[in-house]
């Protein structure tokens, strides 16, 4: 763990990852920046972004990597994951081949990511009840299998955001500090 400055004691690196349009970028801008974009721009994405969490006494700074659409291509580098580790494993519960691929990303992930990396899978876009094609208890059950957290999220609707992203960066600072 690194001591940086003044107002935070450990900074570390996280990563999004997911099929293309799950809604990583807006799970990041909602936890980030509290927006929300209705047409997202997928190549002019930020690189990452940062969010300072306190726990206990101690202030963690949550560096938190967004893809630039490279996903679309199953481009994505192995430098994206270096170092990574936490990260938020994306899939929407409208479209059920996101939840297909989700075994390829989770390979990719123990490929190239940290040992121990903590993954919280989270199934976005909740608020969509209508168009829902994977149920909660398949998000639950490959959580269990696979052993990581697992929620239902809304970008949109700002539902469970906070919650995903600081379940992750707790358990992070835990394992990190
Ligand atoms: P990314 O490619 O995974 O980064 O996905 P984006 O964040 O760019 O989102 C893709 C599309 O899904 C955009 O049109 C978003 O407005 C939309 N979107 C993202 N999250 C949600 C959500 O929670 N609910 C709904 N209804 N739409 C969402
Ligand atoms: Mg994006």
């Amino acid at each position: 763990s690194t001591v940086l400055d003044d107002e935070c004691d450990y900074l570390f690196k996280t990563v999004l990852i997911g099929d293309s349009a799950v809604g990583k970028s807006n799970l990041l801008s909602r936890f980030a920046k509290d927006e929300f974009h209705i047409d997202s721009k997928p190549t002019i994405g930020v690189e990452f972004a940062y969010r300072n969490v306190k726990i206990g006494d101690k202030v963690a700074k949550a560096q938190i990597w967004d893809t630039a659409g490279q996903e679309r291509f199953r481009a994505i580098t192995s430098s994206y994951y270096r170092g990574a580790l936490g990260a938020i494993l994306v899939y929407d519960i409208t479209r059920r081949g996101t939840f297909e691929n989700l075994k390829k990303w989770l390979h990719e992930l123990r490929e190239y990511g940290n040992r121990d990396m903590v993954i919280v899978l989270v199934g976005n876009k909740s608020d969509l009840v209508d168009s829902r094609e994977v149920d909660v208890e398949d998000g639950q059950s490959l959580a269990q299998q696979e052993n990581l957290c697992f929620m239902e999220t809304s970008a949109k609707e700002n539902l469970n955001v906070e919650d995903a992203f600081l379940q992750m960066i707790t358990k992070v600072f835990k394992i990190a500090s």
